[in-house]
């Protein structure tokens, strides 16, 4: 119970005393009257007639007021009843923006509150839901531009083997970012629709992040990045496939963000059956107000560079439904023009 409910209640029993009072005495003064007419009879029924006469009266009062206010009771309810209707009723039909006004507190406001809640929540996945479909949109239609641009300019009789090889580069580079969007897309899909479970079995942790870094090799050693492991030997229980999307990705990004000659350290440990990886780069950095939303779908801190750098926004999204899916975490540390620390933990 809460504490206005708990004065309502004190407030009520002390309107009814007061009544109750009230109806004693206009009783007993009723009694005077009669009793001034007919002559008084002895003391004790004199003070039944009395008393008597006050319960009735109460009697009489009480019934009134009840009246009355149940009758505004009933009439708030219906009219509150009838606006929660109305308002799912909008709902059905896809209308979000609805909101009942409560002015009482019982468990007929309680639907009311909820489908307020409803509404609200509703609301939220319909933009979300709207915000989903420009973001693919864009993402789609900038690499079509460029590659129907760069097909029409191919047309042209006059282009040197030079031009000619690298707008044709270009229209690879789109067409793969096309077809990693699309795999992203539907990865994400999977995992967020939970239809995919997890397939775990126990596997060497340590080989799998040495197997990410061999494969990113062409990558890091074009732009003569040192790389720097410190990898214990450690066996995890976890889905294969999919941890290794996120070494991949976290390795992909440091080498895309880091300067040339620059550095990345890997670290791997295990300690009370948890096990932390760290990925650390001493590229651009990320400033404090990108990184509280760098794991959201679609985001890039500079939408420019990364259009150039081939990125879609979606694989710290990805690396992050996949660790969680794990019951582990990922976070990070950065310092702009310093570096980005990524820490993935995972229970062994
Ligand atoms: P993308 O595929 O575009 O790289 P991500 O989801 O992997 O998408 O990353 C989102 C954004 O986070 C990137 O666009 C980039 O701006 C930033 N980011 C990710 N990793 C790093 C990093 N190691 N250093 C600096 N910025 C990073």
């Amino acid at each position: 119970m809460n504490h206005n409910s708990r004065w309502h209640i004190i407030f009520n029993v002390v309107i009814i005393a007061v009544i109750f009072v009230g109806c004693l005495a206009a009783g007993f003064g009723l009694s005077i009257l009669i009793f001034g007419l007919t002559g008084n009879p002895p003391v004790f029924p004199a003070y039944m007639i009395s008393s008597l006469l006050g319960v009735a009266l109460f009697g009489c009062i009480a019934r009134i007021i009840s009246t009355f206010v149940f009758k505004g009771h009933t009439q708030a309810r219906m009219h509150l009843l009838n606006q929660t209707v109305e308002a799912l009723g909008k709902i059905a039909r896809g209308n979000f923006n609805v909101s009942v006004e409560i002015e009482n507190h019982d468990p007929f406001s309680e639907v009311a509150q909820s489908v307020n809640k409803m509404a609200r929540d509703l609301a939220s996945m319909e933009t979300q839901r709207q915000d989903f479909i420009s973001n693919v949109s864009h993402e789609i239609q900038s690499p079509l531009t460029s590659i129907s641009g760069f097909a029409a300019l191919l047309k042209t009789d006059s282009l040197t083997n030079e031009q000619r090889r690298h707008y044709l580069d270009i229209i690879e580079t789109e067409s793969q970012r096309l077809s990693k969007l699309s795999d992203n897309l539907l990865k994400l899909s999977t995992l967020e629709a939970e239809t995919m479970p997890l397939t775990p079995r126990e596997f060497r942790l340590d080989k799998q992040i040495k197997n990410a870094v061999l494969m990113l090799e062409p990558q890091w050693s074009e732009k003569n990045i040192v790389i720097d492991a410190q990898i214990d030997k450690t066996t995890i229980n976890a889905d294969e496939e999919l941890l290794s999307q996120v070494w991949i990705n976290l390795l992909h990004n440091a080498i895309k963000f880091t300067p040339v000659c620059g550095e990345i350290n890997i670290t791997l440990s295990e300690k009370e059956r948890v096990i932390e990886c760290g990925i650390t780069d001493n590229g651009i950095g990320i400033l404090k107000e990108d990184q509280i939303h760098i794991f959201e779908r679609f985001y890039k801190v500079d939408k420019s560079r990364d259009r150039s750098l081939g990125g879609n926004g979606l694989g710290l999204s990805l690396c992050k439904k996949i660790v969680e899916l794990h019951g582990g975490t990922i976070t990070l540390e950065s310092n702009p023009d310093k570096g980005t620390r990524f820490i993935v933990t995972l229970s062994k």
